[in-house]
């Protein structure tokens, strides 16, 4: 009776980009528990593991509660003036772009406003870059380049409306379980197809998966293109909205399915088949991708390859249609808007002056302190900090030295750089024990703010327990940070994530992601979240509970018309050899465990669904061959390290390939740092390892 609850409030999950609302309990004010909301329209009353343990997980004995100097507490005065006096005399010495910050996609809108405000306009630093750099950077520099802006096209009804689905480095079944929820929610008894190397949780009950080669993708998709265009099964009515085709043509002439079939490992009839299946003109066919596509050293191509099908079939705009990536963290489409570093506030460009001139004139801060060009991408910070080129890095609930590629390169930087400041929620992560000085932040639960999930839905967070001991909100403790730095009188214009927000409308004005018709929270609340676009004009009804881009064929390039993108694909950066004969693929591997664990891996419940120790997929033939026994301690080596782990049989994978979680902080010393070249994302899938 004692934790009877005396209220109730409503907050957005903050972990994956699903965005499922939470309903929860109070007492005093504070939360003492949460089921999911019924009548929130992407949920519909479900939640996954996590969801249900989100309180649990704040209450862990290494939260941070005190600013800590080479991990000694101090007082805030005193971090704050650390802060300002290291990275100043910095500057002074090595120049404003001497310094440089990483952050998040797990933080909210108003807080990436701020921080990127702060650190770009304010500290005047170029570099600044988010963990979303691991994830979303890919689709990014796919959708902007094809539609002009990167605009995701669906709606969670895709999910139900479609005839075909096609899930492609995408296992949704445990990476977004209440999406493949609506997935199961389809009545309209839909063809299931898988394309991955490995037999996923998703792939297991699909109609149909197809275990191409590793990183053969871009071949594939483009055989499937080939097969379409030989057998005339276009769409003329989507097409006269795209340019390109006719190169696009031409360039297929390479792909014939008895060139490629072996590549893939495919037969030809497989392919012609599954090229009939997505081309089908009586079906809706949606395309969903995710890290399988994204972290790849050819992620931009493929998701336009996936895109190219959409257009030339057209599934895009209509209802089961798209081709749609989805995104990965709570707020990763918040950064890709609001974080200031790709883009310019707001999804502006930096290098157009007229954005730079309307950014200037809604924050009143000078034109001359907005930079005109996006300044270095993540692995760019790291190499600028190798070379002594950058000297003092920032870095905001991210945990690097677990979870960058080819790891030791970051913990090799360390010795580089002559000031570290971490910020996050727990002193232990394996980059906080790095920090010169720590700045302990509250967390999900511990503050008011918006989301923006992958189907472009603004919702709510809400603050419902008193963060520990010192610890504050990322928001207060840049507005901190930003007083005691000086010359940042603009950032007072927001004293709360509420006025911030209204910066967040002032800024999308005239966007493609415009959500000025949003007055407040409040409304946002009662409406069940509101996608955008959502301009003021659409303020005078109620929004529409689902709506997805493209349904006019506009797109927001200058003609109006999206574009078919392609190249050849690349040799893979690290083959197999004598060696090193076994492909590495890492990925998620359960709904019950996040990222690097740093908050799920606090939760009793959780670490009960998911092992401890490092496992290693293997093959049982390969496993015997090699004298491997089920569950006995192997070694995996790749070119940068050596790592143990349990191996587990697993025909899952296929043979010659073994697959890791990357939920341990192990696995990354073995990845190979390879990067898209437009997007600049880290090709996690694939590099060659021994086992023994
Ligand atoms: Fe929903 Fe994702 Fe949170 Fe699970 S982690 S409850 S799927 S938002």
């Amino acid at each position: 009776a004692g934790l009877a609850p005396d209220s109730t409030t409503t907050s957005v999950c903050g972990y994956c980009s699903t965005g499922c609302r939470l309903k929860i309990s109070l007492k005093g004010g504070q939360a003492v528990n949460l089921t999911p909301s019924a009548n929130y329209p992407v949920n519909l009353g479900m939640a996954c593991p996590k969801g249900w343990e989100a309180l649990a997980v704040l209450d862990s004995d290494d939260r941070a509660s005190a600013p800590l100097i080479n991990g000694k507490p101090t007082d805030w005065n005193t971090a704050l003036d650390t802060f300002c006096d290291r990275f100043q005399a910095i500057q002074n010495k090595h120049g404003k772009d001497s310094v440089a910050f990483i952050s998040t996609g797990q933080i909210t809108c108003e807080d990436f406003f701020l921080l990127g405000s702060f650190a770009k306009f304010g500290m005047g630093t170029k570099h600044g870059d988010g963990n979303t750099r691991q994830c979303m950077a890919t689709s990014v520099v796919a959708y902007k380049q094809s539609f002009g802006f990167d605009a995701p096209p669906y709606t969670y009804a895709d999910f139900e409306e479609s005839d075909v689905l096609v899930f492609i480095g995408a296992n949704p079944a445990i990476a977004h379980p209440i999406m493949w929820q609506r997935v199961m929610n389809n009545t309209r008894d839909p063809k299931i197809v898988v394309i991955d190397p490995r037999r996923t949780e998703t792939a297991q009950v699909a109609t149909r998966h197809v275990p191409l080669t590793p990183k053969s993708d871009l071949i594939l998709l483009y055989t499937l293109a080939h097969c379409i265009v030989r057998d005339g099964r276009i769409d003329e009515e989507s097409l006269a909205r795209t340019e390109g085709f006719e190169d696009f043509c031409d360039f297929l002439k390479d792909y014939s399915p008895e060139k490629t079939a072996p590549k893939c490992g495919q037969t030809v009839a497989e392919l012609e088949s599954l090229a009939r299946l997505v081309s089908d003109p009586g079906k809706r066919v949606s395309w969903w991708w995710t890290m399988g596509v994204n972290q790849s050293y050819e992620g931009v191509r493929t998701a336009q390859a996936i895109i190219n099908l959409c257009l030339m079939t057209g599934n895009i705009g209509k209802p089961g249609t798209g081709p749609n990536s989805i995104t990965g963290q709570c707020n990763a489409m918040g950064s890709r808007l609001f974080s200031n570093t790709t883009n310019l506030l707001g999804g502006h460009d930096f290098a157009n002056p007229e954005h730079r001139a309307k950014v200037s004139r809604l924050l009143g801060v000078e034109e001359d302190r907005i930079q005109d060009s996006p300044g270095y991408a993540y692995d760019q910070i790291i190499e600028a900090i190798d070379r002594g080129e950058i000297k003092g890095l920032w870095i905001i609930a991210t945990n690097p030295n677990h979870s960058w590629i080819a790891q030791k390169k970051f913990a090799h930087i360390r010795e580089k750089l002559d000031f570290l400041v971490v910020q996050d929620m727990y002193q232990s992560t394996e980059t906080a024990q790095m920090a010169d000085l720590f700045l302990p932040a509250a967390g999900w639960g511990e503050k008011d703010g918006t989301f923006i999930n992958s189907e472009r839905r603004f919702g709510v967070i809400r603050q419902v327990k008193q963060a520990p001991g010192q610890a504050l909100s990322d928001f207060r403790i840049v507005h901190a940070l930003a007083d005691r730095w000086g010359g940042c009188e603009f950032l007072k214009q927001w004293p709360t994530p509420a006025d911030a927000f209204q910066a967040l409308k002032a800024l999308s004005e005239g966007q493609p992601c415009d959500i000025t018709g949003i007055p407040d929270y409040q409304f946002l609340e009662e409406q069940g979240g509101v996608q955008w676009p959502f301009p003021a004009a659409a303020n005078a009804a109620p929004p529409a509970k689902e709506r997805r881009l493209y349904e006019e064929g506009n797109y927001y390039t200058p003609s109006r018309k999206a574009k078919f993108l392609f190249d050849h694909p690349s040799p893979l950066a690290e083959p197999t050899c004598e060696d090193f004969p076994f492909i590495l693929l890492t990925g998620r591997g359960t709904s019950s465990q996040w990222h690097t664990q740093t908050r799920t891996g606090k939760s009793k419940i959780l670490r009960k669904l998911y092992p401890e120790e490092c496992y290693l997929e293997i093959h049982p033939d390969d496993a015997r061959r090699l004298g491997i026994a089920d569950r006995q301690t192997v070694t995996i080596a790749s070119r940068r390290a050596s790592i143990t782990a349990l191996a587990y049989y697993a025909p899952t994978v296929q043979p010659g390939q073994v697959f890791l979680p990357m939920h341990y902080p192990e696995v990354n010393q073995l990845t190979h740092a390879s990067f898209d070249p437009h997007s600049r994302q880290p090709s996690y899938k694939y590099c060659a390892v021994k086992v023994s």
